[in-house]
């Protein structure tokens, strides 16, 4: 092993794989929509996705301990206090002014044609489980799908064995979570800090928004049972310490991410009127979740830490690295980087633009053109897609687009 016959060898067998996934699923779901709002076509033919441009640490060492950003939990504020479950509300609008805008943030989604990958290979003498290409709804699908890829090792690799999880967005410390509590001996490795990955940037909401579903994972029911185990793993750390909070959200129409949510799971009702002051809009109510990324992440990571879990910074360059690690198994979580680092040409980024403004007192979502997530460390509008793009720098003209489609909305 190492040596570079076998690690060209290993990189055939592996791209093999890896387009041949593409190829089976490329079919399934061709067409991806936000929240209402512009369509998002993932392009049909497109070369090896481009490494994403998030920023890196310059030159990082080989192995450094990440730190964890403790700090950030004591800054925010106790849980909004006002009741949002009554349809003869009148909530008003958060201040739109430009005086709230705290800034304007841009994230890109790790889209992938053909649907997520959550699977399994073993090669020389490995067992290498992949979960990336999530899109939009990484957040949403983490907890469920962190408990499928501990089926896939389960089943080929009983505990107590040492796993190297690589990533450290919400991908890979839901896996860790998931495989230490199962009784494995787990270290994190990942090319940036927490606060860096794009999953601290997202928005929050659980509902699965562009993202595609593998076409075997809508028939056999393996896209559901995703989404009602991490409902089940995000509902049993809800309050304020986790940052998960039980939220209805006002809609003017349904999406497609709060479309494809079990009803059991997530209630729903028409409604005559939103209930909001300023213009009338007719609509529903869908009952969901906020987890406020930030919050989360730092809490879940602090809980492995706290459980023993090492945390060290590492950017690997090709498959064949992985292989080299001395765990018998290794999950690869890298996101958007996993179209680089295994050679999967289905991963696409999809940018989108976020405006954060002032945080207040507002214990309900909104969408209609876009959306309104009010967190306790900002109030999040979004919605736009960019497909193609994996810029991290703010779109101005396209934020401020969305922040006067929400002052058209209240009409201020
Ligand atoms: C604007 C926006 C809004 C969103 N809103 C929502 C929402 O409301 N609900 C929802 O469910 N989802 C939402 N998402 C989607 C969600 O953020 C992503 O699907 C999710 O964060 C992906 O998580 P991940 O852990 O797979 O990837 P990431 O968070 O990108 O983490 C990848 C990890 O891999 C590491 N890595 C990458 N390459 C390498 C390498 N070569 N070597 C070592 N490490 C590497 C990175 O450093 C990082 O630690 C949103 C996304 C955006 C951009």
């Amino acid at each position: 092993m190492g040596n570079e016959q076998s690690g060209v060898r290993r990189r055939e067998v592996l791209r093999g794989v890896a387009l041949g996934a593409a190829a089976l699923g490329s079919g399934a779901c061709g067409s991806l929509r936000a929240g209402g709002e512009a369509p998002a076509e993932i392009p049909p033919a497109e070369p090896a996705a481009a490494p994403p441009a998030q920023p890196r640490p310059a030159a990082a060492a080989l192995e450094t301990p990440l730190e964890a950003p403790a700090e950030h939990l004591a800054e925010l504020p106790a849980e909004p206090t006002a009741a949002a479950s009554d349809p003869d509300a009148n909530f008003a609008a958060p201040d739109l002014g430009d005086g709230s805008v705290l800034r304007f943030v841009a994230g890109v989604r790790p889209g992938r044609r053909g649907g997520y990958r959550i699977e399994a290979e073993e090669a020389y003498g490995k067992l290498l489980v992949h979960d990336y290409g999530h899109g939009g709804a990484g957040i949403t699908l983490s907890l469920g799908g962190a408990q499928e890829v501990l089926d896939l090792v389960r089943a080929r690799q009983a505990p107590p064995r040492d796993v190297a999880v690589i990533g450290a967005g919400i991908s890979g410390l839901a896996c860790a979570h998931a495989l230490l509590t199962a009784g494995y001996g787990v270290r994190v490795l990942a090319r940036e800090r927490l606060e860096r990955t794009t999953s601290w940037v997202a928005g929050g909401q659980f509902a699965p928004s562009l993202v595609s579903i593998p076409r075997g994972d809508s028939g056999s029911g393996r896209f559901e049972r995703i989404l009602r185990r991490s409902f089940a793993g995000f509902t049993r750390w809800e309050g304020e310490e986790w940052g998960i909070f039980r939220r209805p959200n006002f809609a003017t129409s349904l999406t497609q991410g709060l479309g494809r949510l079990p009803a059991d799971l997530a209630p729903r009702q028409e409604l005559e009127r939103l209930p909001f002051a300023g213009p009338e809009h007719r609509g529903l109510v869908v009952q969901t979740l906020m987890i406020e990324p930030p919050a989360f992440l730092t809490r879940l990571q602090q809980e492995l830490i706290a459980r023993g879990v090492a945390f060290s910074e590492r950017t690997f360059g090709s498959i064949e690295e992985l292989f080299d690690l001395p765990e018998p198994i290794v999950i690869h979580a890298t996101g958007l980087g996993a179209g680089h680092l295994v050679e999967d040409p289905a991963v696409v980024p999809l940018a989108g633009q976020l405006v954060h403004l002032a945080p207040g007192d507002h214990p309900w979502l909104l969408s209609n053109s876009g959306y309104m997530f009010p967190r306790r460390d900002a109030v999040v509008l979004g919605g736009s897609v960019e497909s193609g793009s994996n810029s991290t720098v703010p779109d101005e003209p396209r934020c401020r687009s969305i922040l006067a489609r929400h002052r058209r909305f209240f009409g201020v």
